[in-house]
């Protein structure tokens, strides 16, 4: 589970995320969406521990900064930025040691047999195209088991394969109970995996919707996102 109370993130005197509070629970994929510059990264950095913020982020009720929430958290980076001397394998040995997982091997086999890295094996990170260090970015954020797993713009720059397997495991981890975060900043990229969505803009929540209550409602989501994304000035605006 994932609760956000209150984030607020400045740089500077810039306010990229402006109050946010919201909960993600297990088992529910939530969706950050919202266009550029919104502020979706950095909420997720910040959720990640990688940057300073007021308010508070608990992640299955520890302190996220906490060595018992970074245990549990996984994260895959919009950016990858895998080491550029170890290889695919290393990556997976690093990451194993760093939790202290056992018996990992196996597992480790399956996610890269199944992102189609077992061929690149051997290949050092710098030697991988921009796709194959994204998917090695996914192998070792899946490989520690999270609980709680954020994903920051994840299916831009992955072919279809990846995309398909993806989701899959997206379903698997969802089944087990795990609370997913993803970025988009293309809504109809997650149409079919979402529970909850929160739209973005200007560094606020300005909608929340549940899956439940799009469909029942029948409200257009698509509609609802350029509504608030788009919003022009209007007069009284404006002054
Ligand atoms: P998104 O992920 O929704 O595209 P970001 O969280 O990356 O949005 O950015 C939100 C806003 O914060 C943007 O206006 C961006 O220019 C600004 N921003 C992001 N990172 C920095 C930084 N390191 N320093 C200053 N401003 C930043």
């Amino acid at each position: 589970m994932l609760n956000v109370s209150h984030l607020t993130k400045k740089y500077h005197r810039f306010v990229a995320n402006d109050n946010l509070s919201f909960i993600v629970n297990d088992g529910e994929t939530a969706v950050l969406a919202g266009p550029n510059g919104a502020g979706k990264s950095t909420a997720i950095k910040c959720i990640a521990g990688l940057l300073r913020f007021d308010g508070e982020i608990e992640i299955c009720g520890f302190n996220n900064k906490s060595i018992d929430a970074k245990k549990i958290l996984g994260y895959v980076p919009e950016i990858p930025a895998p080491f550029e001397l170890l290889t695919v394998w290393e990556h997976m040995e690093f990451i194993a040691r760093a939790y202290r997982l056992e018996d990992w091997e196996k597992r480790a086999e399956e996610l890269m047999s199944r992102l189609e890295l077992t061929d690149k094996r051997d290949k050092l990170g710098k030697e991988l195209s921009k796709g194959m260090q994204q998917k090695i970015s996914i192998c070792c954020a899946m490989l520690i088991e999270p609980k709680v797993v954020l994903f920051d713009e994840p299916l831009v720059g992955l072919d279809p394969h990846a995309i398909k397997e993806l989701k899959a495991m997206l379903g698997e981890m969802k089944k087990n109970g795990t609370t997913i975060i993803i970025s988009t900043h293309m809504l109809e990229s997650v149409e079919d995996i979402w529970d909850k969505v929160f739209i973005m803009m200007n560094g606020k929540i300005e909608a929340e919707r549940t899956r439940r209550f799009v469909e029942e409602s029948g409200e257009n989501l698509e509609e609802l996102f350029f509504n608030i994304t788009e919003k022009k000035q209007t007069g009284a605006d404006a002054q």
